[in-house]
C-alpha cells in the first residue's frame, strides 16, 4: 500500500500567494530558535567575538552576492529586493552599534547581532502598514543568515529537489537557492501576499501557499502534498481519488497552456506599441481562476450583486470580506475593481418595492443610498479588503454629480469609523464609476474631478440611449451598441477622462465584441475588460491592430447615420 491510501487526507487553508498546482513530497524546515539576546563574555573574548562578527558579515555578504547574480540571470526584477538584504546587512552604522554592544557591553557577537536588529525592528513590527511591517521580515532574515554564519550553519538546499519546502518562512534568498535545485512549490506559516517572497515566487511561477498558522508542525517531511495555489489550499495525504483528480487537473492546466501558447504572457499591444489593459469581467470565483490562466491584467468589473443572487439574501459583511479578499488575494499584485451592488431592474429585485419602471427607478446607487444600511456593510467589507492594496471601488448607475458626492462623503464616514476601531485599509483605494447613463457621458468632465478611473457600461449606456430595454426582445433591433448615438457618448466620456488624465475603460458586451476591436481602440480607451474567454482571442486582435489607422476608422464610424452604416464600415475595413 502506498502513503496516499495509509494516511488520513487533511486539507489547509491558507492564502494562495502563487498560482499553480504542484504534487509531490515535503520538505519540512523548522528553523531552530537562536541564542538569547543578553549572553555576556569575558572581557578578554571581545577581540574574538568581533572578528567571528566580521567573518560573518564577510560571508553572508558574499553569499548574497552570488544569490543576487543568480538572480539577475533568473527573475532580474527581483535582484533589487536582494540588494535591499545586502544594503541592510553591510549597513555601516549598524555594524558599528553591534561592535560597540560586544565592546562595551560585553555582550556575544550572536547577542549583540539580536539586539541590534531586535531594536531596529521595533518600529516596523508596530507599523499597521503591510509593507512597512515587511520590512521587519527583512531585517529578521538579514539578522538570522548573520547568525547562521557566526555558527558556521549552512542550510543544504540540495535536499530539496523535487520537493515541497514547508517551513515557518522562507527568505527570498534561500527561495531562490531552492527553485535552483527543482524545489516544487513552498508553504509557509506567515507572510503575505505582498511579501518579497510571494512576489518572488509568482515571478518563478512556483505554486506557493501563505500564512498556514503551525503548518511546519503539522507537516512532516516526506508527507505527501497537493498545494493548490489557485485557491490556497494544501492537502496532505491526499486519498487516491484527491490526487488522480488534482493529477488531472494538473495535466490539463499544462496541457492548457500548452495550447494557449506563448500569447498568454505576450503583451496587449497594438502593432504601434499603444497599450490597451486586458481585464477580465468575473461574477464567480472560478472566473477568478480563468481570468488567471488566461493571462488577464486585473479584474476590471466584479458584479459583487451576483453574492446576493447566489445567496438569495444579502450578505453579511463577513460573508462579504471573504469573498473580496479571496478574489484580491487571488488576483494579486494585479488590481481588482469592486463594483457596488448594481441591484434594482432586471438584477435581484426581491424585497425591493414594487415599480412599474425597474430601469428608471431605484437601481444601483439609487438603491444604494436608499438603503445606508446595506451600502455600509459593503463599503466596510471592500475597504478592508483593500488593505492588499490592489482593490478599486466602482459605483454603478451614477447619473447626476449629488449622487457622487454624497456617496463619496458616505465612503468618508465609513473610512473614519474604521481608522478609529484601528482597522487597516488603503487610504488611497481608487474610486472610479460607470458611464452607463447618458447623463453621466455628457457630464463627464463635471464628473471626472471627483473619481479617478470611469469605466463604460455599453450595455446599459444604450439601453438607455436608445431607449430600448436590454431585455425586451421586441426591441432588440433596436438595442445597438455599435449605433453612432452611443459611440459618440463614449466618446464624450473618452475624451474627458483624457482631459482630466484619469484612464478609462470599457466593460460593457461590446469590448469582447470581435467587430468592435480596433473601433474602441481608435476611440481611444485604455483599457478593456471582457468575459474571461474571450481575453485571448481580444488580445490577437490588439496585437493585430494599428492604432493610427484604428483612429481614422473611428471617426469614421462616429460619423455615421446608423448603427448598420457603421458595422459596414467595420465589415468594410475587414475585406481590405
Ligand atoms: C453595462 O451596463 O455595460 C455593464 C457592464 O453592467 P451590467 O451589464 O452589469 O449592467
Ligand atoms: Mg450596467
Amino acid at each position: 500500500m502506498d502513503s496516499a491510501s495509509k494516511q488520513t487526507e487533511q486539507r489547509f487553508k491558507g492564502i494562495p500567494a502563487s498560482q499553480g498546482i504542484a504534487i509531490g513530497n515535503a520538505f519540512v524546515i523548522r528553523t531552530e530558535a537562536f541564542v538569547f539576546s543578553n549572553e555576556h563574555i569575558e572581557p578578554e573574548r571581545i577581540p574574538n567575538e568581533i572578528a567571528r562578527f566580521h567573518t560573518a558579515l564577510e560571508s553572508s555578504a558574499a553569499e548574497l552576492q552570488q544569490i543576487i547574480a543568480i538572480a539577475e540571470k533568473e527573475a532580474s526584477h527581483v535582484a533589487p529586493i536582494l540588494e535591499t538584504y545586502l544594503l541592510i546587512l553591510t549597513d555601516e552604522t549598524a555594524s558599528d552599534s553591534i561592535r560597540r554592544r560586544i565592546q562595551r557591553g560585553f555582550y556575544s557577537a550572536e547577542s549583540a547581532v539580536m539586539q541590534e536588529f531586535d531594536a531596529q525592528k521595533q518600529f516596523f513590527t508596530l507599523a499597521k502598514d503591510p509593507i512597512l511591517r515587511e520590512r521587519a521580515v527583512e531585517l529578521d532574515h538579514v539578522r538570522d543568515r548573520l547568525l547562521n554564519g557566526l555558527r558556521n550553519r549552512s542550510v543544504s538546499h540540495a535536499e530539496a529537489e523535487n520537493t515541497i519546502i514547508v517551513a515557518p518562512s522562507i527568505t527570498p534568498t534561500d527561495l531562490m537557492l531552492y527553485n535552483q535545485v527543482g524545489a516544487l512549490a513552498f508553504v509557509t506559516e506567515v507572510g503575505g501576499i505582498a511579501s518579497h517572497a510571494s512576489i518572488l515566487a509568482r515571478s518563478l511561477s512556483m505554486p506557493a501557499v501563505i500564512g498556514v498558522r503551525n503548518i511546519a508542525h503539522t507537516i512532516h517531511t516526506d508527507d505527501l502534498l497537493i498545494i493548490d495555489g489557485n485557491a490556497g489550499l494544501i492537502i496532505i495525504n491526499p486519498k487516491p481519488d484527491t490526487l488522480a483528480k488534482y493529477q488531472k487537473r494538473k495535466l490539463d492546466t499544462e496541457e492548457n497552456k500548452r495550447k494557449l501558447g506563448k500569447l498568454v504572457t505576450e503583451k496587449s499591444v497594438t502593432l504601434d506599441g499603444h497599450s490597451v489593459h486586458l481585464l477580465a469581467n468575473v461574477d464567480s470565483i472560478e472566473d477568478v481562476t480563468n481570468a488567471q490562466d488566461a493571462g488577464a491584467e486585473g479584474i476590471g468589473l466584479i458584479r459583487s450583486e451576483y453574492l446576493i443572487i447566489q445567496r438569495q439574501h444579502f450578505p453579511t459583511e463577513d460573508e462579504q470580506l471573504a469573498w473580496y479578499n479571496e478574489i484580491a488575494e487571488r488576483m494579486y499584485p494585479n488590481h481588482v475593481t469592486l463594483r457596488a451592488f448594481d441591484v434594482g431592474s432586471d438584477k435581484y429585485a426581491e424585497g425591493l418595492p414594487h415599480e412599474d419602471n425597474p430601469a428608471l427607478g431605484v437601481r444601483g446607487i439609487r438603491f444604494l443610498l436608499h438603503r445606508k444600511d446595506i451600502f455600509k456593510l459593503q463599503i466596510k467589507a471592500i475597504l478592508c479588503a483593500s488593505k492588499h492594496r490592489n482593490v478599486r471601488l466602482m459605483l454603478p448607475m451614477i447619473a447626476t454629480i449629488d449622487e457622487l458626492i454624497e456617496t463619496k462623503e458616505f465612503i468618508e464616514k465609513c473610512k473614519s469609523s474604521l481608522r478609529k476601531s484601528n482597522i487597516p485599509f488603503d487610504e488611497r483605494m481608487p474610486l472610479g464609476m460607470m458611464i452607463e447613463t447618458p447623463a453621466a457621458a455628457l457630464m463627464a468632465l463635471n464628473f471626472a474631478p471627483h473619481v479617478d478611473f470611469f469605466s463604460i457600461g455599453t450595455n446599459d449606456l444604450t439601453q438607455y440611449t436608445l431607449a430600448a430595454d436590454r431585455t425586451n426582445e421586441y426591441v432588440a433591433g433596436i438595442f445597438d451598441p455599435f449605433h453612432p448615438a452611443v459611440l459618440r457618448l463614449m466618446k464624450t466620456a473618452i475624451d474627458a477622462a483624457k482631459a482630466s488624465s484619469i484612464p478609462v475603460g470599457i466593460c460593457g458586451e461590446i469590448a469582447g465584441h470581435a467587430a468592435a476591436t480596433e473601433l474602441l481602440i481608435g476611440l481611444g480607451v485604455d483599457e478593456l475588460s471582457v468575459t474571461p474567454p474571450l481575453l485571448l482571442e481580444l488580445k490577437k486582435r490588439i496585437r493585430k491592430t494599428d492604432f493610427l489607422k484604428a483612429q481614422t476608422l473611428a471617426t469614421m464610424a462616429l460619423r455615421a447615420n446608423s448603427g448598420s452604416e457603421v458595422r459596414k464600415i467595420l465589415a468594410n475595413r475587414k475585406k481590405k
